[in-house]
């Protein structure tokens, strides 16, 4: 949770389109709208896709229901994307002691020593770790049926899939011409109502793991402290297995194995979007 205090904003990474967190809370606090929103800051790989549906969520669940506190979700991009541990970076820079989050995929092998960096700086930083193998379009896919299959890096029968699934034909031209667009009325109206469906199929990617010791009920979504400074917590050391296995693979799961995998689900538990049952 944000106490929205006096955090820190450095540099202008993530400006653009979206506009910066420095604007929007200035903005929120004209409109004397609740501080006591929950802010949670969100690294991504992609530039598109993933900033895309985070906007999504954003404007479709931030503002909360009736037992569900609202959220404001600020996407990190850069042009032509991020490297996974330079979503890291970014977002420790960015995020203060402020909820942080990172997405990014195993996408090929040729960035592997990358993506440990990556989970051994989230660690350290308390990063939360949102991991796709072999990309975030599986996400997306498992909003419509179930998948299963080890895809050894390779997202092309995953987008295949999404292009021709009967639940919808929004996802039809998705991938053709850098269309993985997320900001379309029909896209977004087939996602929406799905939630609950992805969570239950990420999940059930988890209990089937080939591992075999992977268990999404061991899985783990509440904040954490994120804070190092005076009068807060002390910062506890975890390793970086311990920490990604709050995906609910288990600590001994090599996270490049985990095929496929998506760890998006966490984050919508998290904010109270989707229950888990
Ligand atoms: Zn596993």
């Amino acid at each position: 949770m944000s106490a929205r205090g006096d955090k820190r904003h450095k540099g202008s990474q993530g400006r653009g389109r979206r506009g910066s967190a420095d604007d929007a809370r200035s903005l929120e606090r004209r409109q004397g709208r609740d501080r006591r929103v929950r802010v949670v800051y969100v690294a991504c790989e992609g530039e598109q896709t993933e900033p895309d549906y985070l906007d999504y969520l954003d404007e479709t669940f931030g503002a909360g229901a009736p037992g569900k506190p609202g959220f404001k979700l600020y996407p990190i991009t850069a042009k032509n994307g991020l490297l996974p541990a330079e979503t890291v970076a970014r977002v420790t820079d960015r995020a203060g002691t402020d909820e942080a989050w990172v997405l990014f995929d195993r996408d090929g092998s040729d960035r592997d020593a990358d993506i440990q960096q990556a989970l051994l700086d989230a660690a350290a930083a308390k990063v939360e770790v949102g991991f796709s193998h072999p990309s975030f379009d599986l996400w997306l896919l498992l909003h419509f049926q179930a998948f299963s299959g080890a895809q050894h890096g390779s997202s092309t029968s995953i987008v295949d899939r999404l292009q021709n699934t009967k639940a919808t034909d929004a996802f039809r031209e998705y991938d053709k011409r850098n269309n993985k667009n997320v900001t379309s009325a029909p896209r977004r109206k087939a996602l929406h109502g799905n939630e609950q469906k992805a969570v239950d199929h990420a999940r059930a990617l988890v209990k089937h793991c080939e591992h075999g010791d992977c268990q999404p009920g061991t899985a783990a979504w509440q904040p954490v402290s994120r804070s190092n400074s005076s009068g807060g917590e002390p910062q506890q050391r975890i390793s970086w297995q311990r920490w990604s296995a709050r995906s609910g693979h288990a600590e001994h799961c090599p996270v490049l194995h985990r095929d496929p995998s998506t760890d998006v689900w966490r984050l919508l538990v998290s904010l109270g979007i989707v229950a888990v049952r």
